[in-house]
């Protein structure tokens, strides 16, 4: 039995905790925060509920699977709700579109809203779920970085058949070939911002992403997000899991290429192996001592998107929206080339309201609504005004929210607003990024943080800035990869 601490109770730290602890190790994780769950957070303002990170579960056989090894049943502690429709989408010429992941109601829906598309929609999701059966086993199961599962049969099998991942396109131009009519090549451009990239730069090797939506579905967990990371701690706890909040590391001790144990909260405590939960990048700029080449390498790549959250406490009930609506900007291209390129906030945002009292009526009055916000906006660079921002991007929502016919200004009875800033102090995420580290660029894949750190032995990472990347289900796997590496190397 290794002694191991878990750094950072964020959903990577918590599914490679559960796992190390039923593999038959002493697991202690210290979060710093005062609550556990790290970017799946949730709030209460007044009457109204929150959550304030993410409000879609994809792949939820990963979550399950997390259950089953922990030994217990999902279903006893949380519930899936499939989400319908899966996204509301609301354009600037006024028409709106319902996406389902039920395919025979998707194609309804597209025979009336652009019956032309109906054969482009088949295709696409073809050639979508292809990229998936060839990705997924690859670049998201396993680690790409361990030439012992990269020679396994199944994934040397994938291998072979790399070249037909359209890497060598980005997203947009993939997306524009199929769909001739302006607003689906939107809607389909958008899941890049998934994991935080941009469709204009970003491989359209991303567009397995509409496949793992439409094709296995999107969820809602009964009673708000914020169940599962409760629920995963009660298991970790029923494993033998220290959890212990409000317990800041203040530095991952190493000596001769090895890691000995942490600082944290003042204490020197030893330990064989460590799992680092927080950001990779944060860590070797403000945990790790030395290794300047790595901090070096790890500031090149590119962080993923940032946010600006707004949390609505809106009193008025809005039958036009569903749990989940996008109202999209004029100008996509324009939108990400203010967010990546200039680094400023977008002028014309495309806007996502994720309404949970939809489903979870408690969550707001009975005449009101829990609204949660979200607008894309550019990592920090140490240059960007985000009170001003915050001024002019609220006038700039509302504003466009009262074109679509939704009048708010004077129903909003709560509100918390969440910046780029406010991501990085509370989650210490790098530069505010809300999904770790970009896949704008094609080889991120390959080159984003291994789980096994190979410069100091003993450390290994999970979360969204490590392989395989950002995202509920990517960072419950990636603590599932760390997990195994470290069983294997204690033995
Ligand atoms: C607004 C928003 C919306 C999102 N929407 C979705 C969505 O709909 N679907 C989806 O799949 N994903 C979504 N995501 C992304 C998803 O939330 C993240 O990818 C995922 O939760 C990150 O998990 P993680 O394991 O990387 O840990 P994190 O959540 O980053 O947690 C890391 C933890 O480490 C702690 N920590 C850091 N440094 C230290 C230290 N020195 N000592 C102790 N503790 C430390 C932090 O406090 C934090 O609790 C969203 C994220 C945000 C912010």
């Amino acid at each position: 039995m290794a002694k191991i601490a878990v750094i950072g109770g964020g959903l990577g730290g918590l599914s490679g905790a559960i796992r190390l602890a039923k593999m038959g190790h002493d697991v202690e994780l210290f979060e710093k925060n005062d609550r556990l769950g790290g970017k799946m957070n949730e709030q209460r303002l007044g009457a109204y509920r929150f959550d304030a990170g993410p409000s879609l579960i994809t792949m939820p056989f990963i979550i399950e699977e997390l259950f089953d090894f922990a030994g217990v049943r999902r279903r006893d502690f949380i519930e899936f709700v499939a989400v319908e429709p899966i996204c509301r989408y609301f354009f600037p010429d006024g028409s709106t579109f319902n996406a389902h992941a039920d395919r025979r109601k998707m194609i309804d829906e597209l025979r009336s809203f652009a019956p032309a598309q109906v054969h482009a929609f088949e295709k696409f999701m073809a050639y979508a779920k292809r990229i998936y059966d060839i990705t997924t086993d690859v670049f998201v199961l396993h680690s790409i970085h361990e030439l012992a599962d990269l020679l396994t049969w199944r994934t040397a099998a994938k291998m072979v058949r790399i070249g037909q991942i359209d890497a060598f396109r980005t997203v947009h131009q993939a997306v524009s070939r199929f769909f001739q009519d302006k607003r689906l090549v939107q809607v389909f451009d958008r899941y890049p911002t998934y994991n935080g990239s941009d469709p204009f730069q970003a491989p359209a090797t991303l567009n397995t992403i509409p496949y793992v939506e439409f094709g296995l579905g999107g969820f809602y967990i009964r009673g708000g997000l914020y169940r599962l990371v409760e629920a995963l701690a009660q298991v970790a706890q029923g494993l033998g899991v220290t959890l212990q909040t409000s317990m800041p590391v203040e530095k991952i001790l190493h000596r001769e290429k090895k890691i000995c144990g942490l600082q944290v909260n003042g204490t020197m405590r030893a330990f064989d192996a460590l799992l680092c939960n927080a950001d990779v990048v944060e860590s070797f700029h403000t945990l790790i001592d030395d290794y300047t080449d790595v901090r070096d390498r790890l500031s090149a790549f590119e962080p993923s998107l940032s946010g600006m959250v707004f949390l609505w406490g809106v009193r008025r009930r809005f039958d036009r929206l569903a749990q989940h609506n996008i109202f999209f900007s004029e100008n996509y291209e324009h939108e990400f080339r203010q967010i990546f390129a200039d680094r400023t906030p977008p002028d014309d945002p495309t806007v996502y309201i994720a309404i949970t009292s939809k489903a979870d009526a408690e969550h707001a009055p009975a005449d009101g609504e829990n609204w949660f916000v979200l607008i894309n906006m550019p990592y920090l660079t140490g240059e960007q005004n985000w009170a001003a921002a915050v001024e002019k991007t609220r006038g700039i929502v509302l504003s466009k929210l009262k074109r679509h016919g939704l009048e708010i200004r004077d129903v909003i009875e709560q509100e918390q607003v969440y910046t780029p800033k406010d991501f990085h102090r509370l989650y210490g995420s790098n530069k505010g990024s809300i999904y770790g580290i970009s896949s704008n660029d094609r080889r991120m894949a390959f080159r984003r943080p291994a789980n096994r750190c190979k410069r100091l032995a003993g450390l290994y990472f999970a979360g969204g800035s490590s392989h395989p990347g950002g995202g509920v289900p990517l960072v419950i796997q990636s603590g599932k990869i760390a997990a195994e590496l470290i069983d294997k190397q204690m033995k």
